[in-house]
Parts: structure tokens; sequence; C-alpha cells
């Protein structure tokens, strides 16, 4: 990447604390993120791929500082975002953007459309009065829904055309960066394929970046120009998309390869592996976290964590035998 990326996070740390157990509640870390660190271009998307409780849905929000971080650092357009004052970070809001899995979350079910799309042009100053009802009716257009939508409530509509909502809303502030948190995996595949499809000329027509979080190998492979692997709150490989899985030098990566092995972006993937589930986040097992599930492991596994190196340009894994 020649030009300084749009999204830097550096060595990013979140730790969860819970009080678990009875009759006397323990105190239990659980540590999403143990040193996360990935760049985003302008324009790029990229992925980030893992089981269900690996960090990923983690790194959206401590990126956004929806939550705060425990250390390291998020760069956007070269500005510190957890160190921005609260002006500077709703001018940064606005130009970073996110998709929910599940669209309600973010709408008010008691609030009509064109309220729902309308609000965050009035209160950005992007549109006032007469202006808003054709501003949204334009996001309409754009996302492929009809302009009768406007009047109607978030419960009058179909799962598909809910998470349309959701991307209208994320675009009416004209962001750079969209993070899509799973946005397609509560759909049935046929509308999957649909959303992608928005999603892909949005990218184009728009420039538009993306953070596409994703369970699923085959969505990611279609859609993504990079990929990001993680295992238990780390990286455990990263690189072109087209590379990673013609190449998967992870034992990881290779499992989850081996649970997707037709580049189908219409085909919903399981990651369902022999090799067992992963281990618990809140006692991850020493050294390098897959080594229960590694059919490679060594000794040296089992106590010392390998780093994460550069193998060639954009490329790295973490894995003593790469
Ligand atoms: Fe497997 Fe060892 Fe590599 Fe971890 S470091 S992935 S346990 S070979």
């Amino acid at each position: 990447m020649s030009e300084a990326p749009l999204l830097l996070v550096q060595d990013l740390k979140k730790t969860f604390v819970a009080h678990r157990g009875w009759p006397i509640p323990k105190r239990t870390e659980v540590r999403a993120l143990d040193g996360v660190s990935f760049e985003v271009g302008r324009g790029e998307v990229l992925g980030v791929v893992g089981e269900s409780g690996c960090g990923k849905s983690t790194v959206a929000r401590v990126a956004l500082r929806l939550q705060p971080s425990d250390g390291g650092s998020v760069t956007f357009d070269g500005a510190d975002v957890h160190m921005a004052s609260r002006r500077e970070m709703r001018a940064m809001r606005r130009r970073m953007q996110m998709i929910f899995q599940d669209p309600a979350s973010s709408l008010d079910g008691r609030q009509r459309i064109i309220d729902a799309l309308g609000e965050p042009l009035r209160v950005h100053g992007i549109a006032r009065g007469a202006a808003v009802r054709p501003a949204v009716e334009r996001l309409l257009d754009e996302v492929g829904l009809p302009r009768t939508a406007l009047d109607r409530y978030p419960h009058e509509f179909s799962g598909g055309q809910r998470q349309r909502i959701g991307i209208a809303r994320a675009l009416s502030l004209s962001p750079d960066l969209i993070f899509a948190d799973e946005p397609v995996s509560a759909l049935d595949v046929s509308v999957q394929a649909q959303i992608l499809m928005l999603l892909e000329r949005l990218r184009r027509d728009r420039g538009l970046a993306f953070v596409f979080i994703s369970h699923d190998l085959g969505v990611v492979r279609h859609f993504c120009d990079r990929v990001v692997v993680m295992y238990l709150g780390r990286v455990v490989e990263s690189g072109p998309t087209a590379q990673v899985f013609a190449e998967p030098l992870h034992p990881y990566t290779r499992l989850l390869k081996e649970s997707s092995p037709e580049p189908d972006p219409t085909r919903t993937i399981t990651m369902n592996f022999q090799e067992g589930e992963p281990p618990s986040p809140v006692s991850p097992p020493t050294g390098c976290h897959f080594h229960p599930r590694c059919r490679l492991a060594t000794e040296r596994c089992r106590t010392e964590r390998p780093a994460l190196r550069d193998l060639s340009p954009g490329r790295t894994v973490s894995c003593h035998l790469a």
C-alpha cells in the first residue's frame, strides 16, 4: 500500500472483566483483543474472518470508539481516534459508519423511515426542512427501495429490506469507511447475494472502503481485497484474499479453507471442524492459542507465542512452522 492508509490499527488490546460463579463471584478477565494490527486503504475492502468469540466484532466497536481500548492505537486518516476531542470525534464518526447483522438494532421501531434516515441528515446539518424528504428519497433509490417506503415503519419490511434501510442510514452521511459486521449472515442465501451485489455497487460508485466482518469464508473470498484471519483475539494470518485462499500458511486458515471448498458467494459456509471447538477466551491455551486443535503442534507451540511475521509484502503469518 503506497499512500497512507485510511485506517491504521496498531497493537490494539481490549480486555473485558466479568464476575462469575456462585456463591462468591470471581473476577474473570476475557482478553478479546490481544495486540491486533491491520490497515485499510482508501476504497479497499478488508475482510476480518474467524469463529464466534475471536474478537472480530470487538475490533469494530473499539476502532469506532464505541468502547474504550486498553492499549494500542487506531488512526483514521492520520488522526488518533482514541485521543480525539468530542468535536473531532463527531466529525470522524460521520466518515466512519457501521452496518449491523441485525439492522433493527440501529432502527427505532416507532420511527418511520423518513425520520430514521432524515435524523442523521438533520443532526449533521446536511439537509433541513423541505430538503430532507428528497435527500431521503435519493438514499432509498440508491439502495433499491421504493420511495413509498418513506412513510412506513421498520416492522413492515422483510429482513433484506431492513438491511437496505440500515445501509441507507450508514450512507446518509457520505462516509469513507463502513464497518459491516456480519451484514448478510441473518439473511436467506438469495437475499445475501442481492445485498452483496448492492455493497459491491456502492463500493464502486462511491469509492467506499469496508471492514467486512464475517464468519463466512465464501462471502469474504468473494467480496474482499485482503483478509485478516483472527483466532482468540489475535491475528494469525493476513494477506491478499486470493493469495491467502490459494496458499493458506497458518494451519487455522487451512482448516477454514477445508470447510469452504467452493468459491461460491451464494453458499453459506459453516465452520465445522473435526478438530474441536475453539477454547474459551476466558482461559486461552498457553503459547500458540491454536495448539490444542493443531495437527502440527510441537512442544514449543505449547509454551511460546509465535510472533506475527512479515513473509512478503502484505503477507503475514503467526506460526512457528510457517
Ligand atoms: Fe500449529 Fe504450532 Fe503453528 Fe500454532 S505455532 S499453528 S500450534 S504449528
